[in-house]
């Protein structure tokens, strides 16, 4: 890992590798519909402009030819132009074929790095251009950033901070006492994290850790990570299944809690899944704090957990929204069901829950870009904005499936065709 002085914040990862960027002259990309924005007027026929890596003009594809007389042309005829997706939660180490209960304990670091490369390739496939890893081992994560490998741009957590034995201890983040969080904090910070992780509450995959929806530390020590998170600049995400542990992230003025699920205990018989307690006064606290929701529900949806509760989970994602609650979309891909080849189908869940095509696309792009803070550079196809980009058959903003069917997909600035 990078060394670095405390205080010294490095600057946002721009592209996969602030070494390799795409070159030649700018490319005019003309296609039968650009949709700029989800809820923006689309153009058909449209235009981008890319050089290099950013984006430069977007218009009517006979005024920019005339503005732009050197630049390359790409016709993708019939294809609609969209933003490239954001994925608010993945994590990139882990690989959802093996046992999402058997952790990376005791896996060689060379075989995380492994995955990391792997699974980036895999979120380009299914048109996720940025992505925020949640919670990794030995900084393989900030590693691969910097190798100059084709993927996504990637924000970092490194290992989540949780209690001795709490849930996912095995990626090195365990804090010994309230006297360490502090400290781990600014260890993070040093080592050019761009989030701040807590396990705030117990999860699913680890036996050891409390139950999914219980707490795992205190008010107190929530209040010390999310103050020291502040002073390095750095925004918190906090894992929080529970009710309580929701409520508990509310009052530390966490930036996003994954998961959320309203868990208040086991479920009814084995099996099935835990019982649910969404209270108004909790979702309330949530509103007014400005704390972001990414249920990181993934493929399966409908029929996970085996004996769930969808039109339950269906209710309460609508009933989030109806109290105010800020939601994006995240997949949890690598742990559990998460999967980094299907981020289409979590987007049908919002569907299936009551959001248009257009409202579940700025989910995946401009609403998710804006919570990892990276509103004014990504999520749009406008002049300044990165040159990620879509091209798919169909309109997504009418049909988020038709992001399966991508054509071609462009990363900051380089082509990649989905295999
Ligand atoms: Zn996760």
């Amino acid at each position: 890992m990078i060394a670095r002085s405390a205080g010294e914040r490095p600057a946002r990862p721009w592209v996969a590798s602030p070494d390799v960027t795409a070159s030649g002259p700018p490319r005019l990309l003309v296609a039968s519909r650009v949709v700029p924005g989800p809820h923006e007027p689309a153009l058909a026929p449209g235009a981008v402009v890319v050089d290099a890596d950013v984006i430069t003009a977007v218009g009517p594809p006979e005024v920019l030819a005339h503005r732009y007389p050197h630049a390359e042309r790409v016709d993708l005829l019939g294809a609609t132009l969209v933003p490239g997706l954001v994925n608010a939660h993945v994590h990139l180490a882990f690989e959802p074929e093996r046992d999402p209960v058997a952790p990376p304990a005791d896996r060689p670091t060379a075989d995380l790095a492994a995955a990391v490369a792997r699974n980036a390739r895999r979120l380009l496939d299914e048109g996720v251009t940025t992505a925020r890893d949640l919670g990794d081992r030995d900084g393989v994560v900030a590693a691969w950033r910097t190798s100059g490998a084709l993927g996504p741009r990637v924000l970092t957590a490194g290992a989540p901070i949780t209690t001795p034995g709490g849930h996912c201890w095995f990626l090195g983040g365990e804090v010994y006492g309230p006297g360490d969080l502090r400290q781990a904090v600014a260890e993070r910070a040093a080592a050019g994290v761009d989030w701040i992780k807590v396990m705030a509450g117990g999860g699913m995959l680890t036996p050891t850790s409390p139950r999914p929806w219980e707490t795992q530390f205190s008010d107190d020590a929530l209040a010390v990570v999310v103050d020291a998170a502040r002073e390095a600049g750095l925004p918190v995400a906090a894992h929080a299944h529970g009710t309580a542990t929701m409520a508990a992230c509310a009052r530390a003025g966490v930036d996003t809690i994954e998961h959320g699920g309203w868990l208040s205990g086991p479920g009814a018989s084995p099996g099935a899944a835990p019982a649910t307690d969404p209270r108004p006064e909790v979702a309330d606290a949530i509103a007014a704090a400005g704390a972001v929701l990414v249920p990181t529900r993934a493929r399966g949806w409908r029929s996970w957990p085996p004996e769930g509760d969808l039109d339950g989970l269906l209710a309460r994602l609508a009933w989030n929204a109806s109290r105010g609650i800020r939601m994006v979309v995240g997949t949890d891909a690598g742990a559990g069901p998460g999967v980094f080849d299907d981020v289409v189908d979590t987007l049908t869940l919002y569907r299936a829950a009551g959001w248009s095509d257009a409202a579940v696309l700025a989910m995946a792009t401009t609403e998710a870009a804006a919570v990892l803070g990276l509103g004014d550079r990504v999520g749009r196809l406008a002049p300044g904005y990165a040159a990620d980009l879509l091209a798919v058959d169909g309109d997504p903003t009418r049909d988020v499936e038709a992001l399966r069917r991508l054509r071609l997909v462009v990363a900051a600035g380089r082509d990649h065709v989905p295999t």
